[in-house]
């Protein structure tokens, strides 16, 4: 299966490819945490990439287009891979499109995950991230077992800097005009499979397992 999760931030694109991972044995290919990661380790890359996600902004297409083509030639996305918060622009979508021709592979399907602007900046706000594993949580919409331990790894759950209000609203911003014209992209395509995020987390989780069902 190689899928990509496309929506705003807070859509819920981490929590389902967690899950998708988990179902179809396949990784998750997260542009957010491999950046993240590299600002942690401090290295060039994530110096250069940590003003920009401080500042809400999109990291330059180079350098995420890079890691994606490096990412999809390890032996372990073979069998399939699931994207996410990746492509972000059409100049992304059209450089992935050359990679995947490259590779010989074709995708087999777009998930568009839809949510309200208001709900958005709620699960944003309320969102927390194991330090250790990555794992998204919600403080009301899927809270941890133990507060502020993760359920996977007993890492500590930390607030992302950049789920702070304003930052929260200009990255909305940047979907908005840059990524939201992908949704038409994939849609012209045939790959989009437009599906309700409003709902419950197991709700959304069966909604798209039964459109992966049918490709
Ligand atoms: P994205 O990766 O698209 O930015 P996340 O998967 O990190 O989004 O989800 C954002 C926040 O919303 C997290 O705190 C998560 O626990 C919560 N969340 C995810 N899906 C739902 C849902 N269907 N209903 C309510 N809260 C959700
Ligand atoms: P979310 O899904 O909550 O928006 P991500 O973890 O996907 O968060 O991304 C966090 C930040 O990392 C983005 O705001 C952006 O600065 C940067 N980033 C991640 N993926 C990309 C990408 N494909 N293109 C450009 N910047 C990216
Ligand atoms: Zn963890």
């Amino acid at each position: 299966m190689k899928l990509i999760l496309l929506g705003p931030p807070g859509a819920g694109k981490g929590t389902q490819a967690k899950m998708l991972t988990e179902r179809y044995r396949i990784p998750q290919i997260s542009t957010g945490d491999i950046l993240r990661a590299a600002v942690k380790e401090g290295t060039p890359m994530g110096v250069k990439a940590k003003g920009y996600m401080d500042a809400g902004g999109l990291v330059p297409d180079e350098v995420v287009v890079g890691i994606v083509r490096e990412r999809l030639q390890q032996s372990d996305c073979q069998n399939g891979f699931i994207l996410d918060g990746f492509p972000r622009t059409v100049a992304q979508a059209d450089a992935l499109n050359s990679t995947l021709a490259d590779l010989d592979k074709n995708l087999d399907a777009v998930i568009s995950l839809e949510v309200d602007p208001e709900a958005l900046v709620e699960r944003l706000t309320g969102r927390r991230t194991c330090r250790d594993c990555g794992r998204g949580f919600h403080v009301t919409f899927d809270p941890p077992a133990v507060a502020g331990k993760c359920d996977a790894c007993q890492g500590e759950l930390i607030q992302r800097d950049d789920d702070k209000e304003e930052t929260i609203r200009k990255r909305l911003e940047v979907y908005r005009a840059q990524t939201e014209p992908l949704v038409a992209y994939y849609r012209s395509a045939g790959l989009l499979s437009a599906i309700d995020g409003m709902q419950d987390i197991q709700v959304v989780k069966n909604k798209i397992l039964a459109v992966l069902a049918a490709k």
